[in-house]
């Protein structure tokens, strides 16, 4: 979330302007371009009001009248990403239809953009080289949690059905007894085939597996995330349950990274991005051994709850009963 900020600093701050509109023409100078071919100029306005900036254009020696005109870098959008959910959006040069804008090329349904600035009912922003304008209808600025809950209950049970059909046996006990009896490069290849999918459901285009004995320098580690790299501990790989909920949770933890720093890329809230960014700051990540409750103070933390319930881990299987978990995301 982003406060609006207000345009105080217009009154001191000489930067380019870009002039869409002058409000009182009668009293313009010629100097000044306006609408279709809206020109960048540097000048210090010495009023503001809102996208409205006042200014005074000398040409020639002789000074204009103050004039009132509107332009775009006046305040923050309070919204700085959206995403088209039309099949196509088309782009202009101003911000009104096109009998007074020329067009400007199109967009294409799930297109993210960076929004530059906000003009009634359109979003200012760049497309390649061109400053461009779209309507705001367009777009779509977040998820909902309930969209997120949908989309990540489908997410973890299209990782379930491949972890399901990739061992042999009927039920959780019979596919144990059937990974007991598989060799270590057995294991590696079938978590392999499986993280490629987890990988390709999630969508981390950058993530990678490796097989070590010690991830991160440490043997006591089942696996660690650096990056998008997950180092797997290829010593602790007998547990048919473990090792495959593992991966699922180190892919989770990719995929939370990935979402917060490109919002809008997965079906993630806004609250929820804002959750999972603030905990993986250095100092807001609790370690298991540095708390003074470690097991719930860890398990309770929002990053480390979704990967844990992502991998299908329950409230009550973790210690949370009637714990207090600061945002449960998808899971309740
Ligand atoms: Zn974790």
């Amino acid at each position: 979330m982003r406060a609006v900020t207000t345009p105080t600093n217009a009154k001191k701050t000489s930067f380019e302007w870009k002039i869409l509109e002058q409000q009182n023409e009668s009293k313009a100078s010629p100097s000044l371009e306006k609408t279709n071919n809206a020109k960048i100029i540097k000048l210090t306005p010495s009023s503001s009001y809102r996208n409205q900036i006042k200014i005074q254009v000398t040409a020639n020696g002789k000074a204009s009248n103050h004039v009132w005109v509107i332009t775009t870098k006046y305040v923050e959008p309070n919204t700085k990403y959206a995403k088209v959910k039309a099949s196509s959006v088309q782009l202009r040069t101003g911000p009104a239809a096109a009998s007074r804008y020329e067009d400007k090329g199109t967009l294409k349904k799930d297109k993210i953009i960076t929004i530059l600035g906000d003009y009634g009912d359109w979003f200012f922003f760049k497309d390649g080289s061109n400053h461009v304008y779209a309507k705001k209808d367009k777009f779509r600025t977040e998820y909902t949690l309930a969209e997120q809950k949908t989309a990540d209950k489908n997410l973890q049970t299209a990782c379930f059905n491949a972890r399901n059909d990739l061992v042999s046996g009927k039920d959780t006990a019979t596919k144990t007894s059937t990974w007991a009896g598989m060799t270590n490069t057995q294991r590696k290849t079938t978590l392999t085939n499986f993280f490629n999918t987890v990988k390709s459901t999630l969508n981390l285009s950058n993530a990678s597996l490796v097989f070590n004995d010690a991830p991160n320098g440490n043997s006591g580690y089942k696996a660690v995330v650096i990056g998008t790299r997950i180092e797997m501990n290829q010593k602790k790989l007998s547990d048919y349950e473990d090792v495959f909920g593992t991966i699922m949770h180190e892919c989770r933890h990719i995929y939370q990274s990935e979402s917060y720093k490109s919002p809008l890329k997965n079906v993630v809230s806004n609250k929820t991005l804002e959750y999972w960014e603030w905990n993986n700051t250095p100092g807001n990540y609790t370690n298991p051994a540095s708390a003074s409750n470690p097991g719930k103070a860890y398990y309770a933390q929002p990053i480390e709850y979704d990967a844990f319930r992502f991998e299908g881990r329950t409230r009550s299987g973790l210690g949370l009963t009637n714990y207090d978990i600061p945002h449960t995301g998808s899971w309740g």
